[in-house]
């Protein structure tokens, strides 16, 4: 089965920065890249990565705040974070050098099974699993493994290492990945499978459907943007929250249809010292995250005086867009662009 895959892969993989002359680093940064995260997406930060943090040294070197704004919009910030912990890990642990063993690399944060394998196969050519989502879909398929299978995981493991050869091993699990990618998607493409004559789900016309993702969890927020003069109140956020790292506005939960003006402004002299007048109500924008999907209601507010807010500071309005937002607090930064 590998070489009807292998041909189709040569010809018709995808070309990317990531894929034409690896490095070991464009892999672990990639890899991190794509969690959770489409590759139409990644195309349009990793070059710009690379220019930015063109090696572990520079990345290792580079302040966290430079890092999360190149990060910037993609979402998932940890991800950003714990490669910039892996960058300097590297860097101080094994001098500056990629460790080319499953056990060292699992040790590097950021790094877990998937990550590790990838980087075994696609940058050292070893013949290491590198079982992402895609692979997971092709597999179950190809060998009718339920999802309701407690062993699912274990099966799946020990079909892709029978299928890898011992020559370019590393070749057959990116087109395994790329055939879950291309061909073997949510909606399969079977007519167009190099490997439909093995398949089981196909010989036997079912393709078990996966079990229904949860809805996700809304949330409703008046967000305030409060201006004083030329400045803007912004609040760093820090230790374990959810957007560590990110700046964002104030913001207080809401109701699903936002307050009314009136209440909202009224609501905002309780939490400040200072009188406040309403100037503008900017569009309701939405937001996803983790498991969660947020719908802001944004305010622009004047203030005659500054005052202190916990984890606040007033910046420049001109200095909004030099730093790293959440991405639903980024919509508003342009609005509010647009606007003043
Ligand atoms: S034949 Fe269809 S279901 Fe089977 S592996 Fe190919 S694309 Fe997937």
């Amino acid at each position: 089965m590998h070489s009807a895959l292998d041909s189709w892969f040569t010809k018709e993989k995808r070309s990317f920065p990531w894929r034409n002359n690896p490095t070991p680093y464009m892999v672990l940064v990639s890899e991190i890249m794509l969690q959770q995260t489409q590759v139409r997406r990644v195309l349009l930060y990793f070059s710009q990565w690379m220019n930015l943090f063109p090696s572990l040294e520079a990345l290792a070197e580079s302040s966290e705040e430079a890092v999360i704004k190149a990060w910037e919009g993609l979402g998932y910030y940890s991800r950003a974070r714990a490669l910039h912990k892996a960058a300097k890990t590297i860097v101080a642990q094994h001098h500056g050098h990629i460790p080319k063993t499953k056990e060292e690399l699992l040790l590097i944060p950021g790094i877990g099974p998937y990550t590790a394998g990838a980087i075994l196969s696609f940058a050292f050519h070893k013949r290491a699993l590198a079982i992402d989502s895609n692979v997971e879909r092709v597999m179950r398929r190809l060998y009718q493994i339920s999802f309701s299978d407690k062993n699912a995981r274990s099966l799946i493991e020990t079909h892709v290492e029978s299928l890898l050869p011992h020559k370019k091993a590393w070749h057959t699990m990116e087109a395994l990945i790329e055939l879950g990618a291309l061909v073997c998607q949510k909606k399969p493409a079977c007519r167009f499978c190099p490997i439909s004559s093995f398949c089981a789900s196909y010989k036997n016309g079912s393709i078990e459907d996966p079990p229904p993702k949860n809805k996700p969890t809304q949330l409703f927020r008046d967000v305030a943007c409060i201006i004083c003069q030329d400045e803007i109140l912004v609040v760093h956020r820090t230790g374990k929250q959810i957007m560590s790292g990110l700046y964002e506005f104030p913001f207080f939960d809401s109701t699903k249809e936002g307050r009314s003006r009136k209440t909202f402004l009224h609501h905002l002299e309780t939490h400040t010292p200072a009188p406040l007048t309403f100037q503008e109500k900017l569009p309701a924008t939405t937001h996803s995250f983790t498991r969660f999907r947020s719908f802001l209601y944004p305010w622009i507010i004047l203030s005659q005086q500054k005052f202190a807010w916990p984890d606040g500071k007033w910046i420049p309005l001109d200095d909004l867009c030099l730093l790293p937002f959440s991405s639903g607090h980024k919509k508003i930064t342009t609005m509010l662009n647009n606007y003043l």
